[in-house]
């Protein structure tokens, strides 16, 4: 399998690693959206949430807590963004599931969401009809 995260884990490349255990590793990412950008992911191969067993996600979740924690401290951020994509579509490159840590900091002008097109508000009945279908 041709997976650079996997290749991470092995060993076969190298990372700058923050946080690791037997099941999660966690890296600065190379191409940074702000300083101490970082990856958590399961070591396991999983692609995205639809296939991820819940017993690594939560290890994954709770490291991700952890460095967010040091990260915070460390680089005097003032919050953190945690960023997961699943599918091309929602903007995922690397099909082995991983969570962003995005420290920031007032005034850094970053924009992670973009510019988007919006929909139209929905009224709070339209609201409660979609969470129907959806549970
Ligand atoms: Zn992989």
């Amino acid at each position: 399998m041709d997976c650079v995260f996997c290749k991470i884990v092995k060993g076969e490349i190298g990372c700058a690693k923050v946080f690791e255990d037997n099941d999660v590793l966690a890296f600065l990412d190379v191409n940074p959206v702000s300083k101490g950008h970082c990856l958590v992911i399961p070591k396991i191969h999983f692609e995205n949430i639809f296939n991820v067993e819940e017993s690594i996600l939560q290890k994954v979740i709770v490291a991700a807590k952890n460095i967010s924690e040091k990260i915070k401290v460390s680089l005097q951020a003032d919050g953190i963004n945690l960023i997961q994509a699943n599918g091309k579509v929602a903007g995922q490159e690397i099909m082995h599931f991983h969570l962003h840590i995005i420290p920031r900091h007032e005034g850094d002008g970053l924009k992670l969401h973009g510019d988007h097109p919006k929909i139209p508000k929905p009224s709070f009945e339209e609201l409660k009809s979609l969470a129907k279908e959806l549970i």
